[in-house]
């Protein structure tokens, strides 16, 4: 009698929730894309996402942000105007998180990776001071993100462990190709490009002192270094096109700041690299590499940057500690090889060793 009452309470809450309607999702069209790459993810790690039922995502308002999640609504709201600018990534990304705290029920995270970036998509920017760049959200890194999401266990991927180094440094791995020295002042306006009101001058031979402003800039041109330094033509030719190569440059740093901005082969994805920056207000360019290295750099004193390419990653080392690696996530193979300083916060000034450019 006793089990025939518990299979009539167990009879009758099922026929229950057989009861109870599935109401179908309503979906802007355009945001389609994002639930059913999520819902697909879920299901290749054979994970089902509850809660479907009734799920609002639209466009509207979402105070200041992207996008909002109202749980007790089952509603996910994405910010119409804020939606236009931002990129394909980081729609994916802002889309991700929301449905992390709707459907996974996850709140937010703000703990980082051994090398400083954040542990989870589930970042949040506010009061988070230990962190050394802006998240980051493709190639290597939009696996782990989401494998993350899906499982707070997730392991450590190998390029978030400060001893992690992939192209690890011998005299026979790399040959010097061209080098800029600063020598002479004549030829600087030869190889640097500069934006109006940066100074420079070269107050003894070898080194090269600048006064960048607040928000001006220089690149230095590197087949007109090769050129310089007599590298013949078709060799510079081959050197841009190429994979394989590293960027050296030592720096003293007098005052102020500097960020650097380097592009493996497109103009748009730049890395820039800054000794100090607020993460906030560098957000909006979500699409772009970011690090700020200033735990690592040696004050008054000179700093070696290099960054290595070889084939489709390349690693940033900083007085030959590696800092930073990633794959060069781009479809693109214009390989254009840019390499720029640009003016932070403040007004800066530094002196440049040299420049030089090597084989690998
Ligand atoms: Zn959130």
């Amino acid at each position: 009698m006793k089990n025939r009452t518990l299979l009539f309470f167990i009879l009758s809450i099922l026929c229950f929730s057989c009861s109870k309607e599935y109401i179908e999702p309503v979906i802007d069209s355009d945001l389609q894309t994002y639930y059913d790459s999520f819902l697909k993810e879920a299901q290749s790690r054979n994970i089902t996402i509850s809660g479907t039922g009734g799920f609002v995502l639209k466009f509207g308002s979402a105070n200041g942000g992207i996008a909002r999640t109202y749980p007790a609504e089952n509603k996910i709201v994405v910010d119409s105007v804020r939606w236009k600018d931002v990129s394909a990534s980081e729609r994916e990304f802002t889309m991700f998180h929301e449905f992390g705290h709707l459907f996974l029920k996850r709140g937010h995270n703000i703990r980082t990776l051994p090398n400083g970036e954040f542990k989870s998509m589930m970042l949040t920017y506010e009061a988070n001071s230990n962190v050394e760049s802006i998240h980051l959200y493709l190639g290597v890194r939009r696996k782990y993100y989401i494998d993350e999401l899906f499982d707070e266990n997730t392991a450590i991927p190998e390029w978030a462990n400060l001893q992690f180094d992939p192209f690890p440094l011998t005299s026979s791995t790399r040959k010097l190709v061209a080098s800029q020295d600063f020598d002479e002042s004549k030829e600087l306006s030869t190889y640097l490009d500069q934006f109006p009101n940066t100074q420079f001058k070269i107050p003894e031979k070898g080194i090269l002192n600048v006064k960048l402003p607040k928000g001006d800039g220089f690149s230095l041109v590197p087949d007109k270094i090769m050129e310089m330094a007599s590298v013949l033509p078709a060799k510079r030719n081959d050197f841009m096109k190429s994979n394989n190569y590293e960027i050296e440059f030592r720096y003293r740093l007098k005052s102020g700041t500097f960020k650097y901005l380097y592009s493996p082969n497109i103009y748009q994805n730049y890395a820039i690299f800054s000794h100090t920056f607020n993460p906030i207000s560098y957000r909006v360019l979500s699409s772009f590499f970011y690090f700020r290295f200033s735990n690592y750099t040696i004050n008054n004193d000179f700093n070696t940057i290099r960054l290595v390419r070889k084939g489709d990653f390349w690693s940033v080392y900083l007085n030959d500690k590696h800092l930073f690696y990633t794959d060069v996530w781009s479809a693109d193979q214009a390989n254009q090889l840019i390499f720029a300083i640009a003016g932070d916060e403040e007004n800066a000034e530094f002196d440049l060793d040299y420049f030089r450019l090597y084989e690998l």
